[in-house]
């Protein structure tokens, strides 16, 4: 290389304003993202990371590979001592702080879910769906939820209890449809409840219940007797009621150590003092928690893709191929050069969506659609760089892509969200008329 051509030499040559002008160090995208964050949030990253590293790198292909292995609850109150368990609502309730609500609602899930998804997908959903499990607390806007039922989970948790929460809204014959307008106008809704004195009975099945199995607290969705999905209705359950019953855990391609398993419900007695938000208020409270949680998806991806991207790049450190280490190869670089843009993207898009005041659909549908193809790109990507090492369980970056391939199809296919992304801006960008119909 002929000296004086680069950056730092080209730097050097001009005047202190010129130089002042010019960044021309050599330092790590993660640090210098962290600097640009308001520095309630700069701290929490770096602990984030800490805790990830610390606590769930080490366990992740265990996790992997045989899940029932890992403690689940103990990990869980490993992560609440931190305080990351009970965030979601500052003191009285919770012990978010207040001026990083102020900057936003949900920088502090996405930051979260970035750093322990690059740790291990798996083990970051089985602490991120206990968020997603209070989230109707706080999105029916109803006080009795907060101050009475949240404020109770947050305590318990506080207390060295494991009292993890899981959210509940998928059925066997109906995933996507209790996630989109059109399909929810059809549904065939099976959880259904029946008024009785004090309270209401319901009966049904939910499936695909993240950490329903480990779970002691349940925001479910059900809708009234002989009505359809407009009379949904939140509930909070716990695993106490009589008639509230696990049934079946699903064997997964990915996020293995998180457990999806189905809960059935025959008759559970609940209380009215159990109704989250209004009577037929959960269809709107389901749309908005998704609002909420479709960026912390993309987040989870994003995490994937750079835990995926950290292990080829170390892999490509540590490995030599003809005699010269991995990297030093042109096409290599030039391969992860390509992964680091799209992780860059997909984290620009993350930060930009949570920084709106109120999540909405469109920007968080965008944010969950884009990271998740993206992750799975950047992690075939890095099986690619790794050759036949890449299809190894041991580098875990198989795993990465498993992992990765999950954030397309929960919370919403990947072909529900991009017709959320158009229902958003319905009179707006599109301008459908009649044509829009079911
Ligand atoms: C591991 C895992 C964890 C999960 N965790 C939870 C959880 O914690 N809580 C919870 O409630 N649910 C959870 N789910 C459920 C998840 O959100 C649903 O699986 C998802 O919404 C898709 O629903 P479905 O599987 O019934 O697919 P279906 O609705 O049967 O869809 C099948 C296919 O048809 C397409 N499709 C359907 N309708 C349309 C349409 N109108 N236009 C175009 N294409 C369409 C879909 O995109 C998909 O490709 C989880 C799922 C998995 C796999």
């Amino acid at each position: 290389m002929i000296s004086g051509l680069t950056p730092r030499e080209a730097r050097s040559r001009l005047n202190l304003m010129g130089r002042l002008l010019y960044d021309a160090r050599s330092i790590d995208l993660w640090k210098r993202d962290t600097a640009t964050l308001p520095r309630v949030f700069r701290s929490m990253r770096r602990r984030y990371r800490a805790f990830a590293q610390r606590e769930i790198a080490p366990l992740a292909l265990q996790a992997d590979l045989d899940p029932p292995s890992v403690d689940i609850k103990g990990l869980f109150l490993k992560s609440a001592r931190e305080g990351f368990q009970t965030e979601l609502t500052p003191w009285p309730i919770g012990n978010a702080r207040y001026r990083a609500l102020f900057h936003s609602l949900i920088m502090a899930p996405a930051l979260k879910a970035e750093e322990f998804c690059a740790a291990c997908g798996g083990l970051g959903l089985a602490l991120l769906a206990h968020d997603l499990g209070m989230a109707p607390l706080f999105a029916s806007g109803d006080l009795r939820a907060l101050f009475k039922w949240m404020r109770r989970i947050y305590r318990e948790i506080r207390d060295g209890e494991p009292a993890i929460a899981a959210y509940a809204i998928t059925e066997p014959n109906a995933g996507s449809d209790v996630e989109e307008t059109q399909g929810a106008s059809r549904a065939r809704i099976s959880c259904r409840a029946r008024k009785a004195p004090g309270g209401w009975r319901i009966s049904g099945t939910k499936v695909f219940i993240s950490d329903g199995a480990v779970a002691k607290w349940i925001t479910l969705f059900a809708a009234l007797e002989k009505e359809g999905m407009e009379s949904w209705t939140c509930f909070l359950l716990d695993k106490g009621m009589e008639g509230l019953s696990v049934g079946r855990s699903e064997r997964k391609m990915g996020q293995r150590a998180a457990d999806a398993s189905e809960l059935i419900l025959e008759d559970v007695f609940v209380p009215h003092e159990r109704v989250i938000g209004p009577l037929r208020g959960g269809w709107a409270i389901n749309r908005n928690v998704l609002n909420f949680s479709r960026p912390v998806v993309g987040a989870i991806a994003l995490g994937i893709a750079r835990g995926a991207w950290e292990r080829a790049l170390d892999f490509c450190h540590q490995t030599r191929m003809g005699n010269r280490p991995l990297i030093s190869y042109q096409d290599v670089q030039l391969e992860l050069a390509d992964m680091l843009a799209k992780i860059q993207a997909m984290r620009a898009l993350v930060w930009q969506a949570v920084s709106y005041r109120v999540p909405f659909q469109t920007a968080s549908s965008i944010t969950k659609v884009f990271c998740s193809d993206t992750a799975w790109e950047v992690c075939n990507q890095a099986m690619a760089i790794l050759g036949d090492h890449g299809f190894l369980h041991c580098h875990g970056v198989e795993k990465a892509a498993r992992d990765a391939r999950l954030t397309q199809i929960y919370e919403g296919t990947n072909q529900i969200n991009r017709l959320a992304i158009v229902e958003g801006q319905l009179g707006a960008e599109f301008k459908i008329g009649d044509f829009y119909a079911p």
